[in-house]
């Protein structure tokens, strides 16, 4: 089965990769699609977000990553996905998750499939992420190793210039 795994991924974090490697080992097609997000100011453009990702993931069987704009529904068609996959870390993403897969069943006939989030993994997201690297803070332990570098450049600011703060 062909799952869809959408999010702006603003960095990807330990708990997005956690959700895909276990998605695509029970479902063996993942794919991973960063969206575009007209209405989110990211520091990122989607491209280098997926080129974060992918770094992550290369090796791993039955995953590749896409970027997407505009629709969800419109990509998921384009991608031939079966359905929508999700992470959940508590019962605030339930209740707004929730509402939006109701919405995706009833408008467009696409289903959401929810992946519980390792409990180690739970308080990990991107916000915080960004907020810690914002005030030049440890986010080590939340990004990819082989990324943080890079995460590290992409969101503290001058970053590029003060290495050794990390
Ligand atoms: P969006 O911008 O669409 O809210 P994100 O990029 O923040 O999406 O996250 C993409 C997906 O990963 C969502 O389903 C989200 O619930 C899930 N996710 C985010 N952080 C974690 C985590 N720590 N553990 C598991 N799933 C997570």
């Amino acid at each position: 089965m062909r799952l869809i795994y959408p999010g702006s991924f603003d960095p990807p974090t330990k708990g997005h990769i956690h959700i895909a490697r276990r998605a695509a080992a029970l479902c063996g097609d993942l794919v991973v699609l960063v969206m575009r997000n007209p209405g989110k100011p990211l520091r990122l453009e989607t491209e280098q977000r997926a080129a974060l990702l992918e770094r992550c993931l290369v090796g791993t069987p039955g995953i590749r990553v896409e970027c997407g704009s505009g629709l969800l529904a419109d990509e998921v068609r384009r991608l031939k996905g079966q359905a929508i996959l999700r992470g959940l870390r508590d019962q605030g993403d339930y209740a707004a998750e929730k509402r939006v897969a109701d919405a995706f069943r009833a408008v467009f006939d696409i289903e959401t499939l929810f992946m519980q989030c390792d409990a180690s993994l739970s308080h990990i997201s991107s916000s915080l992420v960004r907020e810690l690297l914002g005030l030049k803070g440890p986010a080590q332990a939340l990004v990819p190793e082989e990324i943080f570098d890079d995460v590290w450049k992409a969101y503290c600011p001058e970053g590029q210039l003060k290495g050794e703060l990390r």
